[in-house]
């Protein structure tokens, strides 16, 4: 910026800043966003693609600052994670979803988000089991949702932390796969019950792209070889929701079946739609 001659470079300056600053203030805003009880978990319907049955919810993490409004998880989890402040937020919110769930009448599955972040830890094993035993959740209601990005650490704990969850009985599912890493030697050592295919294939496929239809099709084989279901993520239209079907896939997810909901909204669901 002391270069008199880089006139663009100065133009690009002020913006910069202003990330940076916004930033710091949110940071500041997030590390007291959980004390002051500005968060709370939305819950997302996930069905069977075959008979529209509800299995299950995924839990979504949701901040309203009293200031700044509602701000989006793509926005602040990436910061947590910056400011080592994912796993006291990645806590409560395993907690709150095992207690939450336990208030469903009926034995639908809750997923949960993790961090990479939280599995480099041993100390998460501890964090999930007590979720489990002071909520009363069944292990096998609760299905932990990680990314491929976990296995690109070298010298992680992250494989034998999931193998003792897995232990305890909890489900994992991968999710947003295709878009990380592509190595598949971790899905044949890791104990996978689904894999999520993200909306960018759903999206593709449904508009006839060949590439998204032979990376569905092939996902599905992948993970029927694998003994895995798939669920299709961001599921908009019923024409996306026939291609995903037609593709093979076993379960779908997204705003054709139903929005994130309040947790109260949720429970109604679950025990309205499903009493016999
Ligand atoms: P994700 O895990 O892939 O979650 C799915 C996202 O897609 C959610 O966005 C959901 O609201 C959105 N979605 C669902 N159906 C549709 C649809 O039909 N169309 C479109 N366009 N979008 C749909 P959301 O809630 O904004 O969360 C964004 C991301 O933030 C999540 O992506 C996840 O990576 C992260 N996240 C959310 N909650 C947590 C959490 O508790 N912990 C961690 N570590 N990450 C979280
Ligand atoms: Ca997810
Ligand atoms: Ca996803
Ligand atoms: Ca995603």
């Amino acid at each position: 910026s002391k270069d008199a001659g880089g006139g663009t470079f100065h133009c690009y300056e002020p913006q910069l800043h202003v990330q940076a600053e916004e930033r710091r203030v949110l940071e500041m805003a997030l590390r007291k966003a959980l004390q002051n009880g500005e968060m709370h978990l939305n819950y997302q319907p996930v069905v069977a693609a075959d008979t529209g049955e509800l299995t299950g919810f995924e839990a979504l993490l949701r901040w309203i600052h009293p200031e700044f409004g509602n701000i989006s998880p793509v926005k602040f989890v990436p910061l947590a994670e910056d400011a080592r402040l994912i796993a006291p937020i990645g806590e409560w919110v395993l907690r709150t979803a095992c207690e939450e769930a336990t208030r469903w009448n009926h034995p639908v599955r809750v997923a949960v988000n993790v961090s990479p972040e939280q599995l480099h830890n041993p100390a998460f094993v501890a964090v999930v089991a007590s979720a489990l035993a002071q909520s009363g959740l069944p292990a096998d209601r609760l299905e932990l949702e990680v990314t491929e990005s976990v296995f690109m650490k070298e010298g992680t704990c992250a494989i034998q932390v999931l193998e003792k969850i897995l232990d305890m009985g909890v489900r994992l599912s991968l999710d947003d796969f295709g878009t990380g890493y592509s190595s598949l030697g971790y899905l044949s050592r890791t104990r996978f019950s689904s894999i999520k295919i993200d909306r960018s294939f759903v999206q593709g496929a449904s508009q006839g792209v060949p590439e998204a239809i032979a990376i569905i099709r092939a996902v599905v084989a992948l993970a029927q070889s694998l003994g895995m279901a798939t669920t299709a993520e961001g599921v908009e239209t019923e024409a996306e929701h026939l291609m995903v079907q037609d593709l093979g896939c076993s379960k779908v997810q997204g705003y054709y079946f139903g929005r994130p909901l309040p947790v109260e909204e949720a429970r109604a669901i679950v025990n309205h739609g499903q009493r016999d």
